[in-house]
């Protein structure tokens, strides 16, 4: 006898929060796509001040490098 394999409903997994869910979209609701979109952009925020600070500890040790011969 040969088991036959589950039959999973068709579903995917919210982007956001991971759950199960029947539809379309990559979120399981408007309040995980609207998070899910905060959270990135205040991730590239974050990115984005790290890079400034990076540069601008870079321009000031190279500044004061220059500055001290
Ligand atoms: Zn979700």
């Amino acid at each position: 006898m040969i088991d036959q394999p589950e039959k999973i409903p068709q579903h995917r997994h919210c982007r956001n929060c991971g759950k199960a869910f029947a539809g379309d979209g990559q979120f399981c609701g408007e309040e995980c796509k609207g998070s899910a979109g905060t959270d990135a952009k205040k991730k590239i925020r974050k990115l984005f001040f790290a890079w400034i600070l990076i540069v601008g500890v870079t321009v000031a040790v190279v500044a004061v490098y220059y500055l001290a011969r």
